[in-house]
């Protein structure tokens, strides 16, 4: 399963009035939806049981994250904190740590900083209105409208890629991903759909759920689509070339030059600082720059001879991180201030990111990563983070 979510799209003004057709017939839309839903369904981990608590942490790890990669960590996240006053009574550390392998770790913080908002604000239950749930650190109208429909059966409207797409396919519309008139027309078309709709929850999930698995990017499967025959992009002919893909902003690209120290009382770790990329995370001693730094100067600024052993790309929502990996060149002793020694043993229990994981792994460092451990989702790509001997 490597279907990727969508990118949630953000509230219009409510006084602007957006231009593009009305979809017609949208009361039998839903009712095709909701008949063709129950059968559809993928039985995801977090459709097993409802709750506030459980959608609102299955939402925020879906956030730009592969539905496989939520799928095997959502589990263990909720054994851990079972309740949103486990979650909120948490030390951030414990929580980040947890978060590992799902990246963009802000969720983490903010999903932290909404469990205890509940805790303290709302006796500890999940709120049911769309203005209490929109209050909460982090949460968007995407996310609490999917907690008000899905768990709470209210007709809250919901946009993300997939709602975009196929509500534009539908209409025959015209529009651009990332286009702000586009989601002004899609939210004010999803509003619609729920109101017109028996049960907007269902409507809401089979919605997401097509665009996720039939009525996909590049090759929507209109004879498995239980709305083909109300579809106008299908009759058209255009379907497969809308919505417009989004314009790209130019990504900068960064290089970080991280050093591996490893003696017998555990690997040296640096704390990143608390805004910014993976903010507040562990990771090794980490010297950044726009520039590709030679060892040289590395050593110098190290205090010790080193060698690069590895290098790997890492691509973020904005930047390319290029890292180049060093060790120390023989045998040495080490300091660095600001710096702390964690025993191999106990690096799991450490908040680090995917990236930190790997400069162990290309280091040759004898960890088992959090990722490895799930079941090798994510693999060492070793073509691109071979030993240079520089
Ligand atoms: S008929 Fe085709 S294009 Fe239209 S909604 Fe269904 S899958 Fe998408």
């Amino acid at each position: 399963m490597t279907i990727r979510t969508s990118p949630r799209l953000g509230s219009p003004s409510p006084s602007a009035s957006p231009a593009g057709p009305e979809i017609p017939n949208l009361s039998l839309v839903s009712t095709l939806l909701e008949a063709w839903y129950p059968a559809a369904a993928r039985p995801l981990p977090w459709r097993s049981e409802r709750s506030g608590y459980r959608a609102l942490v299955s939402e925020l790890m879906l956030q730009q994250t592969q539905v496989a990669r939520v799928v095997d960590r959502f589990a263990s996240f909720v054994a851990r904190f079972p309740t949103v006053r486990a979650l909120a009574d948490a030390p951030q550390q414990d929580v980040l740590a947890a978060w590992q392998g799902l990246g963009y770790y802000r969720r983490a913080r903010f999903l932290h900083r909404a469990a205890q908002a509940i805790r303290d604000t709302h006796g500890a239950e999940v709120p049911q209105n769309l203005a209490d749930l929109t209050a909460l650190p982090g949460i968007g109208r995407y996310t609490a409208g999917a907690i008000a429909s899905i768990v709470f059966g209210q007709p809250a409207p919901i946009v993300d890629g997939n709602v975009l797409r196929v509500l534009s396919r539908l209409a025959d519309h015209d529009t651009r991903m990332g286009d702000p008139s586009a989601e002004r027309w899609a939210w004010r078309e999803s509003t619609r759909l729920v109101q017109a709709a028996r049960a907007p929850g269902v409507t809401n999930e089979a919605l997401m759920e097509l665009g996720a698995t039939v009525c996909t990017p590049a090759a929507p499967r209109c004879d498995a689509c239980p709305i083909a025959a109300q579809c106008a992009g299908r009759a058209s002919g255009r379907a497969a070339s809308i919505p417009a893909p989004r314009r790209r902003a130019e990504r900068r690209t960064i290089h970080w030059h991280s050093l591996v120290h490893v003696d017998e009382q555990g690997v040296l770790l640096s704390e990143r600082p608390t805004t910014g990329l993976w903010a507040g995370m562990h990771q090794p001693p980490t010297i950044e720059s726009d520039e590709e730094i030679k060892v040289d100067a590395l050593s110098a600024a190290w205090g010790i001879q080193v060698k690069r052993v590895a290098q790997f790309t890492h691509i973020t929502s904005h930047r390319t991180v290029e890292f180049a990996v060093f060790m120390p060149l023989s045998d040495c002793t080490l300091t660095i201030a600001g710096t702390r020694r964690v025993p191999l043993a106990l690096l799991e229990s450490v908040a680090l990111s995917n990236a930190a994981w790997r400069v162990f792994e290309c280091a040759g460092v004898p960890v088992k990563t959090p990722l490895s451990a799930s079941g090798g989702r994510r693999a060492p790509r070793a073509a691109r983070s071979e030993p240079t001997g520089n």
